[in-house]
């Protein structure tokens, strides 16, 4: 399984060369084997994403709709491909179908084109606390704590998992994150990942003082995936406000407090993982 990294940016794109070593665009993920692919999350990092000729079918898989995680779709070039197959998966909402809640992007005056005229073989899927395969990949959505309706994912291969949750914020509650870890949000997505990737948007003052805004202080998705007993941890959904430098300090002050007995690192635009 490979993990190609194409944006880590919360909430808006931040390009500059003082952003340039993590990168400005904001979420997206590239999930591969084989010629299979699966694109998560349709952030400005969407634009970097090249599929090979070959590859006929393509699966983006929404965690939400905020629009730092959807900009990046209208251009994504397979959209406009009649040969490609995309499938669009994204979670279900009570009130709204998922192809409803899209259109309101893919539509003008926000976007030229509506979904229903776009080129490719498309098809949207709803998905709640579900589980699905794609091709050598199982899958396990979950609804987790964000505004909105929100999942994250649980990917599995033949001998690797790789969790993905850049947007979460589990310690919300009176007392932070609960001892008894079958009610914590997502636990069970990141539960003996081999790679988990997760939203740490804040430093702990800043989450004090953002309670209930959806995202997670370093501080709190380490303790996140410590509990979960993680096997490498990639801190992502970096606040635009964090220059290189100053997301270079954040960390480094982290480190000095909580050292956990996996690997961290902060999710870099660019980076490459491959796991069994
Ligand atoms: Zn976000
Ligand atoms: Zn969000």
């Amino acid at each position: 399984m490979r993990i190609s990294v194409k944006g880590v940016r919360g909430s808006i794109p931040t390009s500059g060369a003082d952003t340039s070593y993590y990168g400005g665009n904001t979420s997206c993920t590239v999930v591969s084997e084989k010629d299979c692919f699966l694109v998560l999350d349709g952030g400005s990092g969407m634009q970097k994403v090249t599929l090979p000729a070959a590859v006929k079918r393509v699966d983006i898989l929404l965690t939400h709709l905020h629009l730092d995680h959807i900009q990046g779709l209208g251009f994504f070039s397979s959209l406009f491909n009649p040969a490609m197959e995309v499938h669009i998966w994204g979670p279900a909402s009570a009130t709204q179908s998922l192809h409803s809640r899209l259109s309101r992007y893919l539509s003008p005056p926000l976007f030229p084109v509506l979904i229903r005229d776009l080129p490719c073989q498309l098809t949207l899927h709803d998905i709640a606390n579900s589980v699905f395969e794609i091709g050598p990949f199982t899958i396990s959505s979950r609804f987790v704590i964000h505004p909105g309706p929100t999942v994250g994912f649980r990917i599995s291969g033949q001998r690797s998992v790789f969790a993905y949750l850049p947007d979460h914020e589990p310690a919300l509650g009176l007392t932070g994150l609960l001892k008894d870890t079958k009610w914590i949000s997502g636990f069970d997505l990141a539960s003996d990942a081999d790679l988990l990737m997760h939203d740490a948007q804040y430093t702990t003052p800043e989450y004090n003082n953002k309670i209930g805004w959806g995202h997670s202080s370093m501080e709190d998705a380490i303790q996140f995936a410590s509990l979960a007993t993680v096997r490498h941890f990639l801190l992502t959904h970096h606040d635009p406000s964090r220059t290189d430098e100053l997301l270079n300090e954040m960390f480094a002050d982290i480190q000095k407090k909580i050292s956990p007995p996996f690997p961290i690192e902060l999710a870099r635009e660019g980076m490459e993982i491959e796991l069994p």
